[in-house]
């Protein structure tokens, strides 16, 4: 067994997907999910693929679909063929020559993790120390033109079996969205997110909030504003957890020092990997703090690594992952990721993720592709 991932050839494909509707948050939207997938092959037929899945624009993060190709062509791919490429777990500190870029480490990393599962024959998530279980999902809503609108999409996802609804809100368009929900809906399992949309001056709409029984509070302030998160949640009964502020391990590290959440949504793609986002984990869990796994949202191959990251203990809230068919018109996936009627994922049975990657899909939405040999 080689101690190194042995591939002969590396595949780039950069592939966009339509969505339902536009994904949309605070500060933009986008209705097209771009995506690069990185396919590592080896000359006796194993593959590995992985994800890199900036959003289009660059409302969401610094890194776009076209950051991230650039520096796939340029630095990562020339790199993993100019040395042997480590076991996983030891992927994300050998990429960390390059400074930032977690959205393209993250694909590198996740094809890196997916061929040496397939090598071993062995599933992912026991690869990463989770254990087989099905993965409770919760449906989040965007903003929506109108509170009629969007108790009717509470009620489509209520119906679909998932296990907590997750609102968007911003100034303006707070309280009396989640009191509408309560007023219908009674006492279902909400969240709301507000994308960094507040400052501390807006306190008293999180007091009110308080009163609503909110399963958590998803980064309320700014994505630097640690101090004031914990100043904040000393104010507040609902836990404060952190998304676009757990943005490193550093980072990770102050939000526990400093008391700035109860509850912290680990992202792969921005923490740069399976292997960096395992860790974060670990370090919530050694903290007592309880964990779930965001999506930016991905499309399947991406989301069924972080399904398979969330089944290690600490990830104690269901997944944002949601069913393939929520965002996308298709999924470059066989089967598509969908939920069961309790609102549940249920990882299929084989090594890497049990998913595979439809190449046919993969060639119908892609926009540009490239080959390296090694
Ligand atoms: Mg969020």
């Amino acid at each position: 067994m080689p101690t190194t991932i042995d591939f002969s050839e590396i595949r780039l494909h950069w592939v966009q997907v339509p969505l339902h509707e536009p994904f949309k948050i605070s500060n933009g939207e986008v209705s097209i999910k771009d995506a690069i997938l990185v396919e590592m092959r080896s000359s006796d037929g194993c593959s590995g693929w992985g994800e890199a899945s900036p959003m289009g624009g660059s409302f969401y993060s610094s890194e776009t679909p076209e950051t991230t190709w650039d520096f796939l062509v340029r630095k990562a791919i020339p790199a993993l063929l100019a040395t042997p490429v480590p076991a996983p777990e030891e992927c994300f500190e050998w990429l960390s020559e390059f400074p930032g870029e977690p959205f393209a480490k993250a694909g590198v990393e996740g094809a890196v993790w997916d061929f040496w599962a397939n090598r071993k024959a062995a599933p992912l998530y026991r690869m990463l120390g989770g254990r087989a279980r099905p993965v409770p999902s919760g449906a989040a809503i965007g903003l929506m033109p109108t509170a009629g609108d969007l108790l009717a999409r509470v009620e489509t996802f209520l119906k679909d079996g998932y296990r907590r609804i997750k609102i968007k809100i911003m100034p303006g368009h707070d309280v009396e969205l989640v009191r509408a929900i309560r007023g219908r809906f009674g006492d279902i399992p909400l969240m709301v997110d507000a994308n960094a949309a507040y400052c501390m001056d807006d306190a008293a709409v999180f007091e009110e909030l308080d009163a609503y029984g909110l399963i958590m509070i998803e980064q309320p302030l700014g994505r630097k504003e640690l101090e004031e998160h914990a100043e904040l949640q000393r104010r507040l009964r609902t836990p404060v957890c952190l998304d676009e502020s757990a943005e490193d391990l550093e980072a990770i590290n102050h939000i526990i020092r400093l008391g700035s959440a109860k509850i912290i949504n680990i992202k792969v793609q921005r923490m740069g990997g399976l292997a960096p986002a395992k860790q974060a984990h670990d370090q919530a869990r050694a903290a007592g703090i309880p964990c779930w796994a965001g999506t930016m949202p991905e499309l399947g191959v991406a989301s069924a690594q972080a399904l398979h990251l969330a089944t290690l203990d600490n990830f104690t809230f269901p997944t944002d992952v949601e069913a393939s068919s929520r965002w996308f018109k298709d999924d470059i996936i066989v089967p598509p990721i969908e939920i069961d009627g309790d609102g549940f994922i249920c990882l299929p049975e084989g090594p890497g993720t049990g998913w595979q990657v439809d190449k046919e899909k993969v060639a119908r939405y892609r926009i540009r592709c490239e080959e390296f040999k090694a």
